[in-house]
């Protein structure tokens, strides 16, 4: 039996859409679950979507994914361990092609998308078209005036004769090569997904193989490809289903056995619409940049379609239970809502299990970039004193770029009006006096005892019955908002000095 053979042909448009890091996902986990070699393969051929720069932006995303394949193009690192056939890449220096059946760009194998389109043509399959665009764009308005699907008429098939065909190629006319879809067929297969999937060819239009300026289209090179390559699975997403019966009937054309699909559910908004940039973010790195940790994201695109059944209810993978766990035949068929509220709460959990260190490495930049912090002195950006602002906010937040949002009184001098101070009924003097109390209690504790759990104890042992007019006042004089982490808290972070400082300015007013 053929070894096992998945890969992933993304076409570099400038960033990682979050529904290819899905299908990458799903062909990584796929892979590793069944001992398949994974390959990554290039799909350049359409120059006018091409974007300078997004093939090297996109393996690094891959490699940022931390999703490993085994044969393709790879920047350098990627390949250090000695693989007997890497070679430089031509088209996208700075990267490197590795294995038996490369190159893995597209754009460097034009030779043979030409090659098999003309042998189509030679065998009935497939016919040359020297139609003009106007003609082309004339047909489609007369069409979709009355109503019609957009088809080809077949013009060049039945009304030009051998020998015009012929000059027409002697005059080097541009032309493209037109599959000739049979018609009256039904093309059925079964997807590993979605099970048996029936198209009838009359729908389906004589789909343009080779474009005039020598280029394949997606639907020769991607079949071309497959086939040269030993793919035995495709994974990609629901969008391209309506392209896989011209796909079957190239195989068939070409006396090859066709792999096995798997549509993937598309990702839908909230509203049920395909998910688009209009409402809401479609790149990885946006959900990076807003602080979504990478393994957040990873579990959360793992579920956008796939769970793993049986009534479990489990919701948090490491990569290793997905591997585990993953199966191709339990991906579903329906729409998978892409629910930013779930990911909110995957990526608390993450957030939740980091160490204080690295929440500090991921949270640092994104402290940076924040005018209370630029401009709060500096022994308020200390590492110690963000990981104590940290340790509060780590249970409560739910992305990185909210840090010290909504505690900018650990970095700020505050300003508040002296009635935020009063707790209930009390009066202007139970408050002073309440103030001064827990002045008295604090400034008593040395530095070396100023812990969490000390402050709380004291604190409490205090106030005794009544909570609220020992603890309001003070957690008002500390941070000058109406809601904020518990008193002992902020007064743990803010430190000795700089708590008794803003109480005795709260005794002032
Ligand atoms: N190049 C196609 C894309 O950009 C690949 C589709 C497929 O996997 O066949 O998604």
């Amino acid at each position: 039996m053929n070894k096992t053979r998945v890969r992933f042909a993304p076409s570099p448009t400038g960033y990682l859409h979050i529904g290819s890091l899905r299908t990458v996902l799903y062909d990584y986990l796929f892979a590793k679950k069944s001992g398949a070699d994974f390959i990554l393969r290039v799909e350049d051929t359409d120059r006018k979507r091409y974007v300078p720069g997004s093939v090297e932006k996109l393996i690094e995303s891959l490699e940022w994914a931390g999703l490993k394949w085994d044969e393709g193009i790879f920047t350098q690192k990627e390949i250090a361990d000695d693989r007997a056939t890497v070679t430089e890449s031509v088209s996208y220096p700075g990267t490197f092609e590795a294995g038996e059946y490369g190159p893995y760009v597209q754009s460097e194998r034009l030779e043979l998308y030409r090659k098999y389109a003309e042998e189509l043509v030679e065998k009935g399959h497939a016919y040359y078209c020297f139609c003009m665009p106007e003609r082309l764009e004339e047909l489609r308005n007369q069409q979709s005036a009355a109503k019609q699907a957009p088809m080809y008429d077949r013009y060049c098939l039945t009304d030009l004769s051998q020998e015009e065909i012929n000059k027409k190629l002697k005059e080097e006319c541009p032309h493209v090569i037109r599959l000739k879809v049979p018609k009256d067929e039904i093309i059925e297969f079964e997807d590993v997904v979605r099970g048996k999937v029936k198209f009838n060819t009359n729908t389906t239009d004589d789909q343009v193989l080779l474009k005039s300026d020598g280029f394949p289209t997606y639907h020769l090179a991607v079949v071309v490809d497959d086939h040269l390559m030993n793919i035995t699975h495709v994974i990609r997403g629901e969008e391209w289903l309506p392209s896989t019966p011209k796909h079957i009937i190239l195989y068939k054309a070409l006396g090859w056995e066709p792999p096995k699909f798997a549509h993937l559910p598309l990702l839908l908004n909230p509203d049920k619409t395909k998910l688009s940039k209009r409402q809401g973010d479609v790149a990885v790195e946006d959900y990076t940049a807003k602080g979504y940790l990478k393994e957040a994201i990873i579990n959360f695109v793992a579920l956008l379609g796939w769970n793993p059944g049986d009534g479990e209810t489990q919701e948090i993978f490491s990569m290793e239970e997905l591997i585990e766990k993953f199966d191709l035949s339990r991906v579903h068929k329906a729409g998978a809502v892409f629910d930013i509220k779930k990911l909110d709460w995957i990526n608390s959990e993450y957030i939740k299990r980091l160490s204080l260190d690295e929440l500090h490495e991921k949270a640092l930049p994104f402290f940076e970039k924040k005018d209370f912090y630029i401009n709060a002195p500096t022994e308020r950006k200390t590492d110690e004193y963000l990981k104590k602002v940290l340790a509060i906010e780590q249970e409560r937040l739910a992305k990185l770029s909210e840090v010290g949002e909504s505690n900018r009184f650990f970095f700020q001098d505050i300003d508040y009006a002296k009635e935020l101070l009063k707790w209930k009924e009390s009066s202007e003097e139970d408050t002073k006096a309440s103030l001064q109390k827990t002045k008295d209690v604090l400034e008593k504790i040395s530095d070396s005892d100023w812990t969490r759990e000390n402050l709380q104890n004291l604190l409490m042992e205090a106030a005794g019955e009544k909570r609220g007019d020992l603890l309001w006042p003070l957690r008002a004089s500390l941070t000058g908002e109406q809601k904020s982490p518990s008193p002992f808290e902020v007064a743990w972070v803010l430190g000795k000095d700089e708590s008794l400082k803003r109480i005795g300015r709260a005794i002032e007013k």
